[in-house]
C-alpha cells in the first residue's frame, strides 16, 4: 500500500530502533551494513560474524529447506558463561564462603544435541541437570558430566524415580532427591530399606512470598509443589527419628518462571534463606540452598518490569541472592551454603533463531474513492461526502461517519435495499477513507487514539510457511511475546504493518502481538511483500520451551533444525543437522502405515483406470506425487 514512502532515505540504523534489536539482542543480535541481521554468537570475539540472511540462503543450497530453527551453540556457551560470572564475582565481592554450581532444568530444551552442548559448555562450570520427571531423570543420569556432577531430582516421583535416583548416588555424580509431597517421604525411605543406600535429600519449600505475573502460583499455599512448613517440621522429626537428619542436605524453592521484577525475587530469597537457617538449626546437615528458575529475559527489549522484560540484570540477580544468603548464614553463624540456580529460561532462549519466509499475503486493496453520483443510493452519497470532507482537525468524526456508513450499507444489504455491486461500491469507499485518514495521520504528532488503532484494521496479513502451535507455542496458548523481523531489506524502510498468519487451518494460528517498548504492537511493521520475491522473517530468543510444548496441529512436524559453530577462523561449521520431521514421521505418529495407504491409493486409481476415469499417465503422476509427498518434509517447499 505504501510503495511511495519506500526508497526513501532510511537506515540500518533505523531499522534497529524501530525492531528495538539493540534491547532484546545485545550483544548477539545486532543488522549489518548489507541490511540483515548479523549474529554475533561469541561477544567476546566480536570480529567473527554469522549473516543470517547468508546463512540461511547456505543452508537452503544444501537442501535445508525453512522453516529452519538455528541454534547457535557459540552463544548457549556464552550464557553459561554469563551466569557462572555474574555469580563468581558477586561471590569473590562480598567475600561469600561457599560456591556456586548451577543445575540447567532439563524440561527447558530435551533435545539430545541441546543437552549435550549444555553439558560440554557447562563443564569449566561444573554446571549440572535437573530433572522434572521419569524420562527427564534418565537423561540427567546418563549425561556424560565431569566426576561430583550434580543431579537435582525434581517433580512427582514414585518408588522407582526415587530408587533410581538412589542407586545413582554410588556414581560418580552427587545426585539429590528433593521432596515436592510429603508422601516422597515414604517412598524414600522404602527406597532406603531396599536399596540399603543412604540418600542425600532435599525439600522443597512453599514460599508465603508470593511470585509475580504468569507464574505467581509457583508460591503460595495453593501451589502445586513444595512442602508447608509444618510438612517440613513433620520430616526433620521424622528424619530425626530414624537418625538421618544427616540425609536432608538442601533447601528447594521456585518462586515461579519469567520473574519480570527484582522484587519477589528478593522476597523469595529472604524467606528461603530464613528456613534454610532454621533447618541448619534443627541439625540438618544443610549444604545446599537451590533457588529454582525464574531468572528472566527481557523479549521486549524494554528493560521494565513488564511480563515480556525484566527490571534487573543477572549482576543484580547474583548479588542479590549472594547478599541475602550471606547475612542470614552469618546472623545464625552458620557456614555459607553451595548456592545452586535452576535457571533456564536465561540460559535457552537467546541460542535459537526459527527463520521463516513469507508465502503471500492478503490485504485490503484500496483503489481510488469514486464519486458514486447524484442518482446513486444516499448511503454512497454519505460516504463519498465524508471521503471528500476528511482534513487533519476532523480524523476521529470522519472515521466515526465512514464506520458507521459502511455499518448502514451492510445492513441496507442484509434487507434486500442494495446490490451486490452497491454493497462492493460501499466497501471500497471506506476504505479510501481509511487509506486518507491514516495518511493524515502519519503527518500528526498526535493522533486520536481510534484512529491510531485504524493500523490494525487496514493491515495486511502476511503468510508465514511455518505453525505457530509447532514453533512458538507460547504465543498462542498464554500471549508471550516474541521479538520478530525481517532478516533482509533493513537498509529500506518497512512501511507496510502486518499481522501474521501460519499455514494451520485454524484462526488462531496467527501472531498478531509484537514487542514494542511501551507497551504491545498489533501490527508489525514489514517491507512489501512481492511475488516472485523472496521474504524472510526470523523470530528471536525462542530457544527456552518451546520445542517440547510444540505440537503436531494440523500434522505440521518439527522443522529442520541446524547447530552452527563458529570455527575460529572467521568462519562457522555446521556440527549437526536434524532433519525435520517427513509426512511419513507425522503419519505413523497417528498410526497411519504409510505403505498400505499406498496400496490402497493404487487399488482406488487401478478401479478408476478400469472404468474409464483416469489415463496412465495421471495415475503415473497421482502416485508419483503420494509417494514422494511421504518422504517430504511437512511445510511447504519450493522444489518442483
Ligand atoms: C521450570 C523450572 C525451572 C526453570 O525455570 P526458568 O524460569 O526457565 O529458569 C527451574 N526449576 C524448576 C523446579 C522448574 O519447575
Amino acid at each position: 500500500m505504501d510503495d511511495e514512502h519506500e526508497g526513501a532515505a532510511w537506515s540500518t540504523q533505523q531499522s534497529a530502533d524501530l525492531y528495538q534489536i539493540r534491547g532484546w539482542g545485545h550483544p548477539y543480535f545486532t543488522i549489518n551494513d548489507a541490511g540483515h541481521v548479523q549474529v554475533v554468537p561469541d561477544p567476546e570475539r566480536p570480529q567473527f560474524t554469522i549473516d543470517l540472511y547468508e546463512l540461511v540462503n547456505d543452508l537452503e543450497a544444501r537442501g535445508l529447506d525453512m522453516p529452519l530453527l538455528l541454534r547457535f551453540s557459540d552463544v548457549l556457551k556464552d550464557r553459561i558463561k554469563r551466569i557462572n560470572e555474574c555469580f563468581a564475582k558477586a561471590i569473590d565481592e562480598y567475600q561469600y564462603k561457599g560456591s556456586y554450581r548451577g543445575v540447567f532444568p532439563v524440561k527447558v530444551n530435551q533435545q539430545k544435541h541441546f543437552i549435550d552442548e549444555v553439558v560440554e559448555f557447562g563443564m569449566p562450570w561444573r554446571l549440572g541437570l535437573e530433572a522434572g520427571s521419569k524420562p527427564e531423570l534418565l537423561i540427567a543420569l546418563s549425561a556424560d558430566q565431569d566426576p561430583g556432577g550434580l543431579v537435582i531430582c525434581n517433580g512427582y516421583k514414585d518408588q522407582k524415580y526415587i530408587e533410581t535416583a538412589l542407586l545413582a548416588q554410588r556414581f560418580d555424580k552427587t545426585v539429590i532427591v528433593v521432596l515436592e509431597r510429603i508422601e516422597e517421604l515414604d517412598f524414600t525411605l522404602r527406597a532406603v530399606q531396599k536399596t540399603g543406600i543412604r540418600p542425600a535429600i532435599g525439600v522443597r519449600a512453599k514460599l508465603g512470598s508470593r511470585g509475580m505475573g504468569r507464574w505467581a502460583d509457583s508460591t503460595g499455599d495453593r501451589a502445586k509443589f513444595g512442602l508447608t512448613a509444618s510438612e517440613i517440621v513433620e520430616v526433620v522429626d521424622r528424619l530425626s527419628e530414624l537418625g538421618m537428619l544427616d540425609c536432608l542436605q538442601l533447601l528447594h524453592y521456585h518462586a515461579g518462571s519469567q520473574l519480570s521484577s527484582i522484587i519477589p525475587v528478593k522476597q523469595a530469597i529472604r524467606e528461603a534463606a530464613n528456613i534454610y537457617v532454621e533447618l541448619a538449626k534443627m541439625g540438618a546437615q544443610m549444604t545446599y540452598l537451590d533457588v529454582g528458575g525464574g531468572l528472566a529475559v527481557d523479549y521486549d527489549g524494554s528493560k521494565t518490569d513488564f511480563h515480556a522484560s525484566k527490571n534487573y540484570n543477572i549482576q543484580e540477580y547474583a548479588y542479590d541472592i549472594v547478599a541475602a544468603i550471606q547475612e542470614a548464614c552469618n546472623k545464625a553463624g552458620l557456614p555459607h551454603p553451595t548456592i545452586v540456580s535452576e535457571s533456564g529460561r536465561a540460559i535457552a532462549s537467546h541460542q535459537s533463531v526459527l527463520v521463516f519466509e513469507v508465502v503471500g499475503k492478503n490485504e485490503v486493496r484500496f483503489g481510488k474513492a469514486q464519486d458514486p453520483g447524484p442518482n446513486a443510493n444516499k448511503i454512497l452519497q454519505q460516504l463519498f461526502e465524508t471521503y471528500q470532507g476528511i482534513a487533519p482537525k476532523n480524523l476521529q468524526e470522519a472515521f466515526h461517519d465512514a464506520q458507521q456508513g459502511k455499518e448502514e450499507a451492510e445492513s441496507l444489504f442484509k434487507f434486500g435495499y442494495l446490490s451486490l455491486r452497491e454493497r462492493a461500491q460501499s466497501e471500497r469507499l471506506f476504505w479510501a477513507c481509511c487509506e486518507k485518514i491514516s495518511d493524515f495521520a502519519r503527518t500528526m504528532k498526535r493522533v486520536p487514539e481510534e484512529v491510531v488503532q485504524l493500523d490494525q484494521v487496514m493491515a495486511s496479513i502476511y503468510y508465514g510457511n511455518f505453525s505457530v502451535f509447532q514453533s512458538i507455542p507460547d504465543s498462542w496458548a498464554i500471549d508471550q511475546l516474541f521479538p520478530i523481523m525481517p532478516i533482509h531489506r533493513l537498509a529500506e524502510e518497512p512501511a507496510n504493518k502486518t499481522t501474521l498468519a501460519d499455514l494451520t487451518c485454524d484462526s488462531d494460528g496467527k501472531v498478531d502481538h509484537f514487542i514494542d517498548v511501551e507497551d504491545v504492537k498489533r501490527v508489525l511493521p514489514v517491507h512489501a511483500w512481492r511475488e516472485g520475491e523472496r521474504y524472510f522473517v526470523g523470530l528471536f530468543l525462542n530457544g527456552a520451551y518451546q520445542e517440547i510444548l510444540g505440537d503436531l496441529h494440523n500434522l505440521f512436524g518439527d522443522t529442520n533444525a541446524v547447530h552452527v559453530r563458529l570455527d575460529g577462523e572467521g568462519g562457522y561449521e555446521v556440527s549437526h543437522v536434524v532433519k525435520g520431521d517427513t509426512i511419513s514421521q507425522v503419519l505413523e505418529y497417528v498410526e497411519y502405515e504409510p505403505g498400505a495407504m499406498v496400496e490402497r491409493m493404487r487399488r482406488q486409481a487401478e478401479r478408476a483406470r478400469r472404468q474409464g476415469l483416469i489415463t496412465f499417465d495421471q495415475v503415473k503422476l497421482l502416485m508419483k506425487h503420494y509417494e514422494e509427498s511421504l518422504g517430504s518434509y511437512t511445510y511447504l517447499t519450493t522444489d518442483e
